[in-house]
């Protein structure tokens, strides 16, 4: 199949034409970072705006880059949950237009779910692993979700572990204001930790008991901000700190950056691990993907780990780890071939639907 995906989440315009579920044949991503940068966090207002104003010329380059045209379609896709409403509304409706004026299935597609499959996606002719199989256990790091999954299939994972309360790269996020620098935070924070010494500090690593296989990094962004600023004291009901993060010195700051990365990344390898040594079955394969899985010190941990546990590691190139089109175009292709597509009502949703479903234990 030739497969249009668009993806409008969040903050990255997307859209891209991929072959076969596996390979990328054209791919555009429109960044709006700089439009954010100066509120520290994503603005749902200027993102939808941003949105409607670069989707099709990001849908034009895309299937030009391809060297298809829109004839060539054979269905349009879109990822349609969970994201910012008003953000998802402008690719789910050009979605729908478009498989309209076509005459092709319209498929909507869960982002977590295509986060989970990003490892697939191959540019051009290079050969590609096969398509994952029984016994995958897989780990979703993003901005809004740290989650295991048991993992059957392209269109079946269930969730067997996931944070109670930030997400990794949410984590991330903080700790670069927490410690004075820019937006988006994950790539900051790695940047300056790669100047540090990250035996420097103990950061906590939250383990939740000893049977769990859930997240916590809420008490790790706290300790962070504690070693920065100091523990604050209450005024008038209000906390007051002693220092704020100019007061760091920059290897102070490398240090604490690297301290930083390594405890979250551990709590991430730790729960794999524990993941590892409960399965009866046994995993073969580990399967990775989200907007951290671009941290090149996770990616490096990741690799240690199955090899350690002789497991296959699936990993997506690192233009597929942060929010694009082509992985979402890449798994419509299995609902695709088995004819499971949707009606042209197809609903955004803000909220999470199949990927989040927890597995009974
Ligand atoms: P979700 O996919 O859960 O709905 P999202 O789409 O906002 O959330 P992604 O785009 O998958 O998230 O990932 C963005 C996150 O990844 C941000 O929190 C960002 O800081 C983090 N991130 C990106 N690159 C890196 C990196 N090199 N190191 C650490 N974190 C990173
Ligand atoms: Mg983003
Ligand atoms: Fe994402």
């Amino acid at each position: 199949s030739v497969i249009l995906g668009i993806e409008s989440s969040c903050d990255e315009t997307s859209a891209a034409v991929v072959r076969d579920g596996r390979v990328v044949l054209g791919h555009v991503v429109a960044s709006q970072h700089e439009l954010h940068a100066e509120y520290g966090g994503v603005v749902p207002e200027i993102a939808s705006r941003a949105h409607l104003e670069r989707l099709l010329p990001v849908l034009r380059q895309a299937v030009g880059e391809a060297g298809v045209g829109f004839e060539d379609l054979d269905a349009v896709a879109v990822g349609n949950r969970p994201g910012l409403i008003g953000s998802l509304l402008v690719g789910v409706s050009a979605a729908q237009a478009l498989a309209w004026s076509l005459g092709v299935p319209l498929i909507g597609i869960d982002h977590v779910q295509a986060h989970l499959y990003a490892g697939h996606l191959v540019d051009g002719e290079e050969p590609a692993a096969e398509v994952m199989a029984e016994r995958t256990l897989g780990l979703v790091v993003s901005g809004g979700h740290t989650s295991l999954y048991d993992v059957g299939g392209p269109l079946d994972a269930e969730v067997i572990g996931r944070t109670i309360d930030d997400a990794i790269g949410e984590a991330y996020d903080k700790a670069a204001v927490i410690l004075g620098l820019g937006f988006p935070g994950g790539p900051a924070v790695e940047r300056c930790a790669a100047g540090g010494d990250a035996d420097r500090y103990a950061l906590p690593v939250s383990m939740l008991g000893r049977e769990s296989l859930d997240f916590s990094f809420s008490g790790l962004k706290t300790a962070l901000l504690y070693l920065v600023r100091g523990r604050p004291k209450t005024v008038a009901g209000k906390p007051v700190f002693e220092r704020s993060s100019q007061d760091l010195g920059e290897q102070e700051r490398a240090d604490l950056a690297a301290s930083f990365q390594r405890a979250a990344v551990h709590a991430v390898t730790k729960k794999i691990e524990r993941a590892l040594d409960r399965s009866a079955a046994g995993y073969g394969r580990l399967v990775a993907g989200g907007g951290v899985t671009a941290n090149r010190y996770l990616r490096g941990e990741l690799a240690s780990v199955a090899e350690r546990r002789d497991l296959e590691l699936m990993i997506p190139k690192m233009i597929y780890c942060v929010d694009n089109a082509a992985m979402i175009a890449g798994l419509a292709h299995h609902r695709f071939v088995a004819g499971d597509v949707d009606g042209l009502d197809l609903a955004a949703m803000s909220t999470p639907s199949g990927a989040g479903k927890r597995k009974k234990a």
